[in-house]
């Protein structure tokens, strides 16, 4: 029986974190009414001219740059014909032959396998409007969209499983949202994929027909769209059938992919230079502002505190998530540089009442307080126990950790005048337990340490009452 092997590329659309739209000065605002934010540029209105915006143009290359690309320093805007409802030019502005970025790579291990994923390019182009179907019965059009910033980044077909295509979307996703380009947003749409899939027999070189999955827009959905695809066409393979090349989307409910389009109505984009744009002009200054701006990326930010800090991989996965998870961590460890139990703290206590939206986290404490938190259990000041009942109030308060302490009455005892009475009298109280310690059983301590602790209410520091009770008994096994 012949076997075969998935091959896989993604294009992903990321749309560029800026105010204003990519050619007009209108705002890319959601949650405003429909068709708010237009203006005659991005209605297509005759007579009106594109002017690109500057800091989309910046976030573009730095993204590039991140995701490995050689920037080309002269590139052209093309533009890519076809008629729909929500594209009122009847084109959209993108780039085609000559895009502003080529040649970028992404480096995955998932399993243990080791994959080089290449990015063939990343180039500039804007966003469509959005029809509105369904309502009243009827579609509208909504173009407040319509001339968003996006770059599309185009890999190349070296994924060979749908968990490498996850592995390699949250990869982008990721640095994109380290270097502060995208959100990372797939729920809003503001990052969203599109998958090429095609399957050939295991050992060829060659590749089979394609099929381009639409607007997978959840990263449950990629693996179990990706999945299904390559289920499908090798049952058509199999069957002696051929994959017919279509445009499909996946159903979620169904778990199955259907066709959208087939290859005789797809389009023919009649692409040519932008005769309202000139050449985009990359200067050596704006490259290197951008590739300094690109800061430590995810994977090297990972490699260094595993390395350097002693961070497991997967607390180093974790606090990397999301740059603002590494930024509390960098927060909390500048006031308390003890990074293993800084981030121990972070992730079961923190993150679990963390909210992430878009580039955004809204965390439940600040890190000054974390820091003052941990220095406080560090000195002996207060029991881990007691720290969590600290932490409990400190969520949605102002007040410092020291603060709380000394307003819920817990700091430890550590005076040896005020513990030695507590002690003694443990031990009076336990005669039969004393006898049985000093006759031999060591590991009655552990009884005692407890009584005391119990009878102080958990405020007696630990140590103390350890090296205390050795002294009053006297060695085990003593008589
Ligand atoms: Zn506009």
């Amino acid at each position: 029986m012949t076997r075969y092997e998935p091959v896989i590329g993604l294009e992903v659309h990321a749309q560029l974190l800026t105010k204003t739209k990519l050619f007009c000065g209108c705002s890319v605002q959601v949650g405003v009414g429909p068709n708010q934010n237009v203006c005659p540029v991005c209605l297509g209105l005759p007579g009106s001219l594109p002017v690109g915006n500057r800091l989309a143009i910046e976030l573009a290359v730095r993204a590039a740059l991140a995701l490995g690309c050689t920037i080309q320093h002269e590139s052209i805007f093309a533009r890519k014909n076809y008629f729909y409802p929500d594209l009122p030019k009847g084109y959209q502005i993108s780039q085609f032959e000559q895009p502003f970025s080529t040649d970028g790579k992404l480096e995955l291990e998932v399993d243990g396998v080791h994959r080089l994923a290449r990015i063939q390019r990343v180039h500039l182009e804007e966003d469509a409007g959005k029809n509105v179907h369904g309502v009243g019965g009827e579609s509208l059009v909504d173009l407040n969209r319509a001339g968003t910033p996006l770059i599309e980044i185009v890999g190349a077909p070296d994924l060979r499983s749908s968990a490498e295509a996850a592995a390699y979307l949250r990869a982008v996703r990721e640095i994109l949202m380290f270097v502060g380009a995208n959100d990372g947003n797939l729920e809003e749409g503001s990052f969203r994929c599109d998958a090429n899939v095609s399957i050939r027999p295991v050992g060829s070189t060659t590749l089979g027909t394609r099929t381009e999955l639409k607007n997978i827009n959840s990263f449950r959905f990629v693996q179990r769209a990706i999945d299904s695809e390559i289920q499908r066409q090798i049952g058509i393979v199999s069957e002696g059938g051929q994959v017919e090349q279509q445009t499909r989307s996946f159903d979620p409910d169904s778990g199955q992919t259907r066709p959208l389009r087939s290859k005789a109505d797809a389009h023919d984009y009649r692409y040519f230079p932008e005769p309202d744009l000139p050449p985009l002009v990359l200067d050596e200054a704006l490259v290197s502002a951008q590739r300094a701006a690109v800061g430590e990326l995810p994977e090297a930010v990972r490699a260094r505190w595993t390395s350097e800090l002693g961070l497991s991989a997967s607390a180093a996965a974790t606090l990397t998530q999301h740059p603002e998870y590494a930024r509390f961590f960098h927060a909390v460890c500048e006031r308390f540089p003890q990074p293993v139990k800084a981030a121990n703290w972070i992730q079961t206590e923190v993150l679990r009442d963390t909210e992430a939206r878009g580039l955004s986290a809204k965390f439940p404490v600040r890190p000054e307080q974390v820091a003052e938190l941990l220095a406080l259990v560090e000195a002996g000041k207060i029991s881990g126990p007691q720290a969590k009942k600290v932490y409990a109030s400190l969520v949605g308060s102002e007040r410092s950790a020291a603060e709380l302490v000394e307003e819920l009455g817990m700091s430890v005892v550590s005076d040896d005048a005020a513990l030695r009475p507590l002690v003694q009298r443990v031990l009076d109280e336990n005669p039969k337990n004393v006898q049985a310690y000093r006759s031999g059983k060591a590991a009655l301590l552990g009884f005692f340490v407890g009584q005391v602790m119990k009878q102080s209410q958990g405020r007696a520091n630990p140590q103390l009452v350890s090296s205390l009770l050795s002294e009053l008994l006297g060695p085990p096994g003593a008589s």
